[in-house]
């Protein structure tokens, strides 16, 4: 009697000491967590002036405290790359190895994944990446927006938005720096994306500042006070392993820098900062035929591509605007008036 009398004293003191430092259960959406978990669920979009969705989430709730660190992708359903790089994420992390806890939401635009629909969602025609912080009262997407925003911006610490060339746009992987004028956060914003370790940076700093109207999910989270960054990796509908990797392992490294990992981030020695960015459209419609190749150097006034009539006569050229390195070039022969031909990264050394 006595002997299990000793044993369940020390129980009860362990359980304590544990208790004190463990943290709590930790719910988003449907689905909760407790420490040393991995739970999965749904943010559940009800019905309004069109269908209801629901949104996959994935909560990582470590065995030890630390910040809470959201990743989502897949506002653009078929930048396939990032969606892919998440569900390896969500493998991949173990809650006994994690400090803190992180949110993953792989696959905001279900919609636009199954459809095959580039650039928004097919049930209102909108971008899921444009009307944040959204409406609870709102289409589809501005009703989805308003709950990412609730449920997982104002949740957070840190936030990751991924992207990638979409179906039309043949990219080279860059990230964002979102550069707001608060000397704290950008520092952290800094090290974040040097830490994710995409070499070619553009550095954002024409965002809008109003909480309420913060339009892009990295900007919501920023415009709240909370370190985020955008990176994109993939183009035209692939899934190669080298742009996974790079957002895997990235995702990894900023794990580290902000030590919820063990180990140290392997940040950027000798980034590419980009200080503006040339927008070049299609003048006028017909079949596109590119010149250039995605990461490629071009000066000013170097032809990018063309476009003819269906007939095979070139009724435009597109020219570079300025020199630069070329973000991404238009994937498709499809061209209509208005379509982006190439973005242009125009190099700074002072970012
Ligand atoms: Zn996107």
């Amino acid at each position: 009697m006595k002997y299990r009398w000793v044993v369940s004293l020390v129980l009860l003191i362990v359980a304590t000491s544990v208790g004190v430092k463990a943290q709590a259960g930790f719910t988003v959406g449907t689905a909760t967590a407790t420490p040393g978990q991995k739970a999965t669920g749904f943010l559940e979009v009800p019905a309004g002036v069109d269908a209801a969705t629901s949104i996959p989430v994935v909560v990582v709730r470590g065995a030890k405290p630390g910040p809470v660190l959201a990743l989502v992708s897949g506002a653009h359903g078929t930048e396939y790359a990032s969606i892919i790089a998440l569900e390896k994420v969500i493998q991949i992390l173990d809650p006994i190895a994690v400090q803190g806890t992180v949110i993953i939401v792989p696959l905001v635009n279900i919609q636009s994944f199954e459809q095959k629909v580039p650039h928004v969602n097919p049930v209102d025609g909108k971008s899921m990446n444009r009307f944040y912080p959204g409406k609870p009262d709102g289409t589809q997407t501005e009703r989805a927006s308003w709950l990412i925003t609730k449920q997982v911006v104002e949740r957070c610490d840190y936030l990751i938005d991924y992207h990638g060339g979409d179906l039309d746009e043949n990219l080279r992987p860059y990230s964002y720096w979102p550069k707001t004028g608060n000397a704290k956060q950008d520092a952290t914003t800094h090290d974040m994306v040097l830490a994710f370790g995409l070499d070619h940076i553009i550095v954002w700093s024409d965002r809008p500042a109003d909480p309420s109207a913060s339009r892009y999910l990295d900007n919501t989270a920023n415009t709240r006070g909370k370190p985020a960054i955008a990176v994109e990796a993939g183009y035209s509908g692939t899934v190669q392993p080298d742009d996974v990797h790079a957002l895997v392992n990235g995702t990894m490294s900023v794990m580290r820098y902000l030590k919820m990992l063990p180990g140290s981030p392997v940040m950027v020695e000798h980034p590419v900062w980009f200080g503006k960015i040339d927008t070049v459209t299609g003048d006028l419609p017909g079949i596109f035929y590119p010149l250039v190749q995605r990461g490629t150097y071009v000066e000013q006034g170097m032809k990018l591509g063309y476009v003819t009539d269906y007939f095979g006569n070139t009724i435009y050229e597109a020219h570079a605007p300025a020199a630069g390195v070329v973000l991404y070039i238009c994937a498709v022969p499809s061209m209509k008036k208005g379509d982006t031909i190439a973005n242009i990264g125009e190099i700074t050394n002072n970012p």
